[in-house]
């Protein structure tokens, strides 16, 4: 059997007849860039995450640039994140000048840990926490991170919340979805997210008004009326075509993640059936609506055979991340050491992700089950 970490084709299967006319009257329209299929998508998303605005952009990376550019994250400014995420979190915090300060993550999630960010802030000296402007959570594999603690932090020390729901579309925390409960949200529509375009894409959300203006001036570069600039912007578009292909998966996400859900339950079943923890441990839901963009179990012993194991018999997995952004070369002028947050190089060590996208079927997941429980075998008879 094969099992792929993340097949996209039987998707595409089931929406193709839907797409393939809008494609077609967009190309007979050759209006390409914003307009009403990006509008409709933005009131459609701003619905579903539970934010007041949405302003759709090009990518993910561009969603976290611009969002910090309209909050003024600025030179020498401080931004607090995850050193366990994905590049694009600090990378685009570094892009603007600005430096990344890690924190370290709860082992129990892999996000944020609000005690961790209490600890950094208390060892900052008065300019350090001057010029700290604001604290990045990433809702890391579809799991929003602790943020009733996170946005108590950031109100205490006037500090500004800009989520990374890059991973986390429709995610909930307490009831709250993902980016409806910082001043900004930052979502991907790259394909392998739960929510994914033809090609690259954006969004944020932004709970003021005010913001939101700022927002849709700096996505053409700051332009408003066109050729009078008040800022200075970039080109941070969405095209009308990835925008009417993600409304049109939007009508299916919730059940796509409904079976993501069903698959990281069946996972639960059969791990626990076959006694395999606590050689392996499982993901754990601690905050509410988990949209299992990944599905992550933590191997303490022999992870990177069990990979080998795992990809010779055919199944898809990878490591997310293997290296942590304090020990990245580009970002070794920020001075950190190894050590410094040992849960995140624990994390980097020890976790590995198995395939969870929804048209998996039963036989497939058992299959997966089967061929780590035999690796097992091998390994400690
Ligand atoms: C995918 C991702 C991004 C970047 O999104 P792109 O659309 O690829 O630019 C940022 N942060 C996290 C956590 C991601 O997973």
């Amino acid at each position: 059997m094969k099992v792929p970490l993340l097949d996209l084709t039987a998707q595409y299967q089931s929406i193709k007849h839907d797409v393939f006319p809008v494609i077609h009257s967009i190309c007979e329209s050759q209006q390409f860039i914003l307009g009403p299929h990006v509008e409709t998508l933005e009131s459609r998303l701003a619905d579903y995450c539970q934010s007041p605005h949405t302003v759709g952009v090009s990518s993910g990376t561009d969603a976290l640039i611009i969002a910090m550019m309209a909050a003024g994250i600025d030179q020498g400014d401080k931004v607090i994140t995850s050193p366990y995420t994905f590049f694009a979190s600090a990378g685009s915090i570094a892009r603007l000048g600005a430096t990344p300060v890690f924190a370290d993550i709860d082992p129990e999630t892999f996000n944020l840990s609000p005690d961790r960010i209490q600890d950094v802030i208390a060892g900052m000296n008065p300019s350090e926490r001057f010029r700290t402007k604001a604290i990045m959570p990433v809702h890391l594999y579809g799991q929003c991170a602790d943020m009733d603690a996170i946005t108590n932090i950031a109100m205490s020390y006037g500090l500004m919340v800009i989520e990374d729901a890059a991973q986390a579309i429709g995610a909930e925390y307490q009831g709250r979805r993902a980016g409806s409960m910082g001043d900004y949200g930052c979502f991907s529509f790259f394909p392998s997210k739960n929510l994914g375009a033809f090609g690259d894409g954006g969004l944020v959300t932004v709970r003021k008004f005010d913001n939101f203006e700022t927002l849709v001036k700096l996505r053409v570069h700051g332009s408003s009326p066109k050729y009078f600039h008040s800022l200075i912007g970039g080109n941070f578009r969405l095209d009308a075509l990835q925008a009417a292909v993600v409304t049109i998966k939007l009508n299916y996400l919730d059940d796509w993640t409904c079976r993501r859900q069903e698959n990281a339950g069946l996972y639960r079943i059969l791990f626990e059936q076959a006694g395999l923890i606590p050689r392996i441990t499982l993901p754990v839901e601690k905050s509410g609506r988990h949209v299992y963009n990944q599905y992550i179990i933590r191997v303490p012993e022999h992870r990177d055979a069990l990979q080998a194991f795992l990809k010779q018999k055919n199944v898809g997995c990878e490591i997310y991340y293997p290296v942590p952004l304090h020990q990245q070369a580009c970002f070794r002028y920020l001075g950190y050491q190894a050590g410094d947050f040992p849960e995140s190089e624990k994390a980097a060590r020890e976790t590995l992700a198995l395939p969870v996208y929804p048209e998996l079927s039963i036989e497939q997941i058992t299959y997966v089950v089967d061929v780590i429980n035999q690796f097992f075998r091998e390994h400690t008879s």
